[in-house]
């Protein structure tokens, strides 16, 4: 019999060495490969043992024969992760430059990536057979001692009877349950359960909801969509569906789902920008489609969930998988469309590890798969509205409300220079008109909504004696007052400290806060509105896992009169009874040094005053502001998204700004600045060798960052920029490739495409 070639399993592990891990892998009896692409393995390395992804099989290695060591445990009962998630893997590995082990193991749950898990992942639920994989029958015996006379006993008993379930094994052996796990991962036992299932959930059953009648706009969004789903022969460009807020985006949605769905076994992928918001659309989708497995991924699951919903989706049981930016690094192997709800929405950015944007990656993923993507927004991203413009992207839009009896509300400004005497006139942040408008509502048994994005009491502690300011001993930023808590704190580094009762420097008891959060306009509120049932909905009011649902629920159900919130409840949420929505602060946005500043604050403007008149009563916006005469409000004012964008996209194009050059940020912290900025400059200098260095690509001076110091380190940047993407991704991994060779004691990032610069 012919001797078969050596074969090894090119393992992606998780390091930021940027190779892959060669082993030597056993062949079974038959001569077959018993490994394949896509696998989870546990290999060695060095001392430990690790989880990682056979990324490709060889016959050849390079590492010499005496140092490769063997791949023992694989997890054959799992299908391997499919090509076109590979595929995914390598992509965002390459793109934002990162190994690809690094990339592909964090993708996968903690849980996935502990081999003693593996056997109960699979096996948690229903009753479990084990069948002898034919292959195994004789290695299994071979691989028993005559002396282990248990273990033998259940291996011949198996050979014997084909299959046992789980009580039949263990009369034959105690130990049964671990050794027929341990014989699976060798490959020479199937372990089945009955029932099939790894994911079931046990959903209250609920009352399924018929789809309403699509208006002409909508109808015409889905016809389109639909179009897409069933052409097959080339891949469809995006669409961006711009509708304004209570436009009936997800009704859009929810058609396309069950077009999508038509094709036995299909999956969709939704993605939302918030966590909060996963409840209520899980909700909606569990209804509608009463009879399809939905499995959510966010970070909110406990990892044991998470997990079994993650491999739900791998396995194709899971044909709705509703989730946050992580989801869309899911392996679905049926994915028929993506919807991204919200498309603009800065929180589908990774700000951390591997600093992906979720949306560019569903984009790349439907293209990949040849698959339609909808990117749905009232303000989309100035990006997608450009390529919209340009014809890359599908642009459907819904200019009316869905409901027949909402209407948009009515945006006014309160000038508060007109107010005059400006700061008499502002009972503690809110202007009279303002607080009108409240009680008139209040009269009405209708609830108001109060957005102001700054949580805490006030931002900063102050003594009017000697000037002392409540500044974090840590970072370049100021301690926040908490007053509910007792507590200053830094939103940036986390540090906590009791509040002074007198002025540390010159010992005035007189301490003022300074500037209003939200805690204090709750308490402003709550002492003008004395039997209004008033409720804060904050980052901070919602720490405790299920809090921030319960807060919404109650404003659902009609048991709050007046919400103040932040961002938090600008989203998405659909309000039935809020008639008035009041912006408290929204000027501090108008003057920023960041030019994506703008953007973000008519798109949040935009979302939160969405939130009122949804059903049948009027809503009415009421914005306070010094700067009434700005061009941002005026296009608030007529809801003029477009007109807005147009301006924004004119001065950027000016400005040579994204999206009209493409960024990236080099990003350097040390315990001094000097020496982030000696390495920024060393890379700079780098980037400008001959051997790197390109005409289209060009580096700026490294520079402190505004907030320099954060936790003690002090930070810096460095921005690369280029017109053409090729060209700075091509720059980007010759330069990175080098940056990894060079010794410094400051940390650094690289971040391609940087929101916030
Ligand atoms: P968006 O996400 O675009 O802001 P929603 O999807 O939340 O809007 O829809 C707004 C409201 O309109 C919801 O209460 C929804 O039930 C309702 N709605 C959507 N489509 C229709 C329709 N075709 N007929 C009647 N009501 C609709
Ligand atoms: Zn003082
Ligand atoms: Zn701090």
């Amino acid at each position: 019999m012919p001797v078969p070639p050596d074969l090894f399993a090119r393992v992606a592990l998780d390091t930021p060495l940027t190779t892959l891990f060669d082993y030597r892998v056993q062949y079974t009896g038959h001569g077959e490969p018993p490994i394949v692409p896509g696998q989870l393995v546990q290999v060695p390395f060095g001392r430990r043992q690790v989880v990682g992804v056979v990324w490709e099989m060889t016959q050849r290695s390079e590492v010499p024969s005496q140092k490769i060591r063997s791949l023992e445990i694989a997890w054959r009962e799992l299908p391997p992760l499919p090509a076109d998630w590979r595929a995914l893997m390598e992509f965002a590995a390459r793109y934002y430059q990162r190994a690809l082990g690094e990339v592909a193991l964090p993708a996968l749950p903690t849980h996935l990536r502990s081999a003693a898990r593996w056997p109960r992942l699979l096996a948690e639920r229903g009753a479990r057979h084990f069948r002898l994989d034919p292959r195994g029958e004789s290695a299994l015996l071979a691989s028993l001692p005559a002396r282990a006379k248990a273990r033998r006993r259940l291996a011949e008993g198996l050979c014997a009877a084909g299959t046992l379930d789980a009580d039949e094994a263990r009369a034959l052996c105690a130990q049964a349950p671990e050794l027929l796990h341990q014989w699976a991962a060798q490959g020479w036992v199937i372990v089945e359960n009955t029932d099939a299932d790894d994911y079931a959930d046990a959903a209250a059953p609920l009352e399924v909801a018929a789809a309403p009648r699509l208006t002409d706009e909508q109808q015409a969004a889905f016809e389109a969509i639909d179009a897409a789903l069933r052409r097959e022969d080339a891949a469809p460009a995006p669409f961006l569906l711009h509708g304004v807020t209570g436009s009936g985006k997800t009704e859009v949605y929810l058609h396309a789902v069950a077009a999508a769905l038509l094709h036995p076994g299909a999956q969709v992928l939704v993605l939302v920008p918030e966590i909060n918001l996963t409840p209520q659309l899980e909700q909606v989708f569990r209804r509608r489609f009463p009879k399809e497995t939905l499995a959510t991924l966010h970070s909110g699951l406990a990892e044991g969930e998470r997990a079994r919903h993650w491999l739900a989706a791998h396995r194709g049981r899971a044909r709705i998988v509703l989730g946050t930016r992580l989801a869309v690094l899911a392996s679905l192997p049926h994915l028929r469309l993506i919807v991204v709800d919200e498309e603009h929405d800065p929180s589908y950015k990774q700000q951390e590890s591997l600093r992906y944007s979720a949306r560019d990656l569903a984009v790349w993923r439907a293209h990949q798969r040849g698959i339609p993507i909808v990117l749905g927004s009232a303000t989309p991203s100035l990006d997608s509205w450009r390529r919209a413009q340009q014809g890359r992207y599908r642009l459907l839009t819904l200019r009316e409300r869905a409901s027949p009896d909402a209407v948009l509300p009515e945006v006014r400004l309160i000038d508060l220079q007109r107010e005059g005497q400006a700061q008499r006139a502002l009972e503690d942040g809110l202007a009279q008109p303002l607080l009108g408008a409240v009680a008139q509502r209040l009269a009405r048994g209708q609830q108001s909504l109060l957005f102001l994005n700054r949580r805490g009491y006030a931002p900063v502690l102050a003594c009017d004696a000697c000037g002392w300011i409540s500044g974090c001993p840590r970072c370049s930023a100021h301690l926040v007052l908490h007053k509910s808590e007792r507590r200053l704190r830094c939103h940036h580094c986390g540090l906590e400290a009791a509040i002074p009762r007198a002025c540390p420097d010159c010992g005035n008891l007189d301490l003022a806060p300074l500037g209003r959060g939200t805690q204090r306009i709750e308490e402003t509120l709550a002492r003008r509105f004395p039997n209004a049932r008033i409720a804060r909905i904050d980052a901070d009011s919602t720490r405790r896992k299920g809090s921030a649902q319960a807060l919404f629920d109650e404003v659902h159900a009609g048991a709050i009169d007046i919400l103040v919130g932040t961002q938090m409840v600008a989203k998405g949420h659909d309000f039935r009874n809020v008639t008035l929505v009041g912006v408290i602060n929204a000027d501090a946005a108008l003057f920023s040094h960041d030019f994506r500043a703008g953007e973000r604050l008519f798109s949040q403007l935009m979302q939160v005053s969405g939130r009122a008149g949804r059903a049948g009563q009027p809503g009415e916006v009421l914005i306070q502001t010094r700067y009434a005469d700005h061009p941002l409000y005026a296009a608030l004012l007529r809801h003029d998204y477009a007109g807005f964008a147009a301006g924004q996209l004119a001065e950027r194009e000016q400005a040579s700004l994204p999206p009209f050059t493409h960024q990236a940020l080099l990003r350097a912290e040390a315990r001094a600045l000097a020496v982030a900025l000696e390495f920024l400059q060393t890379a700079r200098d780098l980037g400008q060798t001959p051997e790197l260095a390109s005409a289209q690509v060009t580096l700026y001076d490294p520079v402190p960052m505004t907030l320099v110091r954060v936790a003690n380190s002090e930070r810096a940047q460095l921005l690369v920029e280029s017109p053409s993407r090729p060209a700075l991704q091509q720059f980007l991994s010759g330069w990175v490739a080098r940056l990894r060779d060079t010794k410094t004691a400051a940390r650094w990032y690289l971040e391609v495409d940087p929101l916030d610069i």
